[in-house]
């Protein structure tokens, strides 16, 4: 990028010029001007501001590979920097209470790609890699040292909605190594609802494919730092090897962003609702909205919302199977976060190229439903998960509602799954 040519010490006291020296105005408007109140983030959310010449009320997809003038202008080379992307990025870094934030594309998955981009760097990069149980600070404590220079983490874990404490491991790794960074995954919960760098993380990053974009139209991922150093690392490493997000998908990214709060609040209530309405059934719910949850209170410390995926277990692979397959409104799909709702069962799915034996080591059930909750009408959700149960065979409707059947009532079910499914 042909810009630093930049006065000596620029950087975000100067209101209307970003960290890459983008002169665009604030966006979105750090506060209120009758009252001074910084915005609440529902409406920086939605809020921004383009200096495109035409005054644009969305911002334009600038689809230009390079940038004519000379040295010293804003743009050259779209590899470097782009206006839409430029755009995008300053809405998330302000969204993410980072000084900057990146946007790149992502790999497919990245629980299975993290385990494989880790493994890789173990055999071929030097790096040394320590699986701990990160729900409990002592393990971490006893894991990291001096030559630890990473902690990465996620939180809550999917499926098993395991919480883990960002600000106790964040404190424990800076004191270790003070040069430790210290990363965490926010897909789950989004900026809306968890900020890993107010809590003493280093890097937060998640994927823009889920609760950002919302809608399952655009892969791409976003990173927040607040250390200079540290952000021009990944700037290096974004433009040279080219990873930085497209033009068409950052203006896809910034709209879908916009409703990021809307969607999240009807999400989570939904969630909500049916978790509740699913452990009134008898079923092993793990949401970090009920109280029954073993972390509930570390959760709510950490985080201003349980966010919109849960799992539940049935006690048998066949019926899970079957109410997979009886669902109608919710779609069988991997991945989550848009604003239609999804059945899985992480084992046969997102989860199946971890072998069983890890599986079985991070105490996965086999028989686990994952479901990502859209914005649908509850009723109706509701109504297709209780139709779902009740073909399955893992309730049956009496006078009072659904009652539970025995283990050996469910197990006589198996078989008749075909035969269910193809009802009209
Ligand atoms: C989906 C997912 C990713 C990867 O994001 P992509 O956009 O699919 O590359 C990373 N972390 C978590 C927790 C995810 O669920």
């Amino acid at each position: 990028m042909s810009t630093p040519n930049a006065p000596s010490g620029i950087g975000k006291a100067i209101r209307h010029l970003d960290l890459d020296y983008h002169d665009l105005p604030p966006s979105p408007a750090p506060s209120s001007p009758s009252n001074g109140r910084k915005y609440a983030l529902a409406t920086e959310l939605v809020y921004t501001e383009g200096s495109d010449q035409y005054n644009a009320s969305s911002v334009p997809i600038y689809q230009s590979a390079t940038f004519k003038g000379g040295p010293g202008q804003e743009y050259d080379y779209t590899r470097s920097g782009n206006p839409t992307r430029t755009h995008l990025e300053r809405h998330m870094a302000k969204i993410m209470n980072a000084n900057r934030a990146l946007v790149v594309v992502t790999g497919d998955d990245l629980y299975g790609g993290t385990n494989r981009l880790l493994t890789y760097l173990r055999e071929n990069g030097g790096i040394i890699v320590k699986h701990v149980d990160t729900t409990r600070l002592e393990n971490v404590k006893a894991t990291l040292s001096e030559k630890t220079t990473m902690v990465l983490l996620e939180t809550p874990t999917n499926p098993l909605i395991k919480i883990v404490d960002i600000a106790g491991i964040s404190t424990a790794a800076h004191e270790a190594n003070p040069e430790c960074v210290v990363a965490v995954d926010n897909t789950m919960m989004s900026p809306y609802l968890q900020n890993p760098l107010d809590l003493g993380a280093d890097v937060t990053y998640e994927s823009g494919t889920k609760y950002l974009s919302g809608h399952h139209d655009v892969m791409a991922g976003v990173i927040g730092i607040n250390s200079v150093a540290l952000g021009d690392k990944f700037y290096f490493m974004i433009n040279s090897t080219g990873c930085g997000l497209a033009p068409f998908d950052s203006w896809l990214l910034l709209r879908g962003v916009k409703t990021l709060a809307v969607r999240m609040e009807k999400q989570q209530a939904n969630a909500m609702a049916i978790a509740q309405f699913l452990e009134g059934h008898g079923f092993k719910v793990r949401y970090p909205g009920l109280k029954s949850h073993s972390q509930y209170a570390l959760h709510q410390s950490q985080a201003r919302g349980a966010g919109a995926v849960l799992s539940f277990e049935t006690g048998s692979i066949p019926l899970s199977e079957r109410i997979v397959e009886c669902t109608k409104l919710f779609g069988i799909s991997v991945s989550f976060g848009c604003v239609n709702s999804l059945i899985s069962m992480p084992c046969r799915m997102s989860h199946a190229s971890i072998d069983p034996a890890t599986r079985k080591e991070r105490a996965l059930p086999e028989d686990i439903i994952r479901l990502c909750v859209g914005i649908e009408d509850l009723g109706d959700l509701v109504d297709d998960l209780s139709q779902a149960l009740v073909r399955a065979g893992a309730v049956r409707l009496t006078s009072n509602g659904f009652q539970a059947l025995s283990a050996e009532e469910t197990a006589g079910e198996s078989g008749r799954t075909r035969q269910v499914v193809d009802e009209p």
